[in-house]
């Protein structure tokens, strides 16, 4: 997912590389020297980048190579690739050929200033949610029953194609492979995900779940109650799916093998016995071994008490629930300045892992298309 993109631009201009920073694809382009900036906001020259878009060497700041202090010649161009121009805000233009919105900007400032804008509207995904969250259950029924009355099953096939295997699908159903396809890398949802399955209602008015297909356990089906997507509840599912899709991450079979509750040594979840370096293994044993009592604790009461110590009342229901809603909000907020607080330092357990730091890069760009077109609205 991680998108480098080789642009030509004329004898003028060369050739620029275009890297990653939240979606936003930063080029200065002078007669001889490539800049490249890194999804931390640091800028380096091209030659410093090894294939696979790595920072070689650090430059240090205030270095005399820093874009704003190169040549006036310099433009900017700010690019998010999209599906097509309803992707693009009215400050955009639409270029159909390499489907991507751009808005050209005059100084770093301008450009920094547009950023912002998308760093707003992802965090005001996250304070939609922490409304949403003090209601939102997931499904503890009978999937047999649901699957019954599925609005529409989707086999998710190679390259991440949901294949409609039964029923209809809905305008609104597309919406949800969208925000799916987004959050999920291809390489993810080809081992991990199995179907998709849209009803139209779920007992206690649930809005998702996941779990282990029978018949190929290794990969997982998720259930989504298309009635969550309400007119005013975009913002709520898309969350809702990073919750799931956190699940499926911390919850898959190279994550937790077989073994009895007794026998397990790390922390059984129920589908299994994590590794003992598995993510929820490590997040257990920093955040809730010894602290919280799993078994006895009230997840109200346990909120109430330290509302600092969890990302949404929600997290509070067991440490799985927990990792799964701490992932989410590590990828809509911004990084802590300061991990005080334990829900702080929750979200920051997350960037310890550079795996997890270019998933997050990797959400967060795919998403900033659906989340341009509300900023300005
Ligand atoms: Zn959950």
């Amino acid at each position: 997912m991680k998108k480098i993109l080789l642009v030509a631009l004329g004898v003028v201009f060369g050739v620029v590389l275009v890297v990653v920073a939240l979606g936003v694809y930063r080029f200065d382009v002078t007669d001889d020297d490539i800049f490249v900036e890194q999804s931390d906001g640091s800028v380096v020259p091209y030659a410093d980048i090894n294939s696979d878009g790595q920072r070689a060497a650090a430059i240090a700041p205030g270095s005399t190579q820093q874009p704003a202090q190169a040549a006036q010649d310099e433009g900017y161009v700010i690019e998010t690739e999209v599906e097509g121009p309803e992707d693009c805000t009215p400050v955009e233009q639409y270029d159909a050929a390499r489907k991507v919105c751009f808005v050209e900007c005059d100084t770093p400032a301008a450009c920094d200033a547009v950023e912002a804008q998308i760093d707003a509207a992802l965090e005001a995904l996250d304070a939609d949610y922490q409304t949403f969250s003090k209601d939102f259950t997931e499904f503890d029924g009978d999937a047999a029953d649901l699957e019954r009355d599925a609005e529409v099953i989707y086999a998710v096939r190679e390259g991440e194609q949901f294949v409609v295997v039964s029923g209809k699908e809905q305008p609104r159903d597309a919406t949800i492979t969208k925000w799916l396809a987004a959050i999920s890398p291809d390489a993810f949802a080809d081992r991990f995900l199995n179907r998709l399955i849209i009803v139209r209602t779920m007992a206690d008015d649930a809005a998702a779940f996941v779990m282990p297909s029978a018949n190929t356990p290794q990969k997982w089906d998720m259930y989504v109650n298309a009635a969550s997507l309400r007119e005013d509840g975009e913002k709520e599912m898309v969350f809702t799916l990073i919750h799931e899709f956190a699940h499926i991450l911390t919850l898959n079979n190279t994550q937790l093998y077989d073994a009895s509750p007794a026998e397990c040594k790390t922390y059984f979840t129920g589908e299994g016995c994590l590794h003992s370096n598995a993510y929820l293994s490590a997040f257990y044993q920093r955040f809730w071994k010894g602290r919280f009592d799993v078994e006895t604790a009230d997840p109200e009461d346990l909120y109430a008490q330290q509302p600092d110590a969890f990302v949404t009342p929600y997290a509070a229901s067991n440490p799985g629930e927990d990792i799964a809603e701490s992932f989410a909000a590590f990828v809509l907020r911004k990084q802590p300045a300061h991990a005080n607080t334990l829900a702080e330092q929750k979200l920051q357990f997350f960037f310890d892992y550079p795996e997890l730091r270019e998933l997050r890069t990797s959400i967060r760009s795919a998403l900033a298309p659906f989340v341009r077109k509300r900023i300005v609205r």
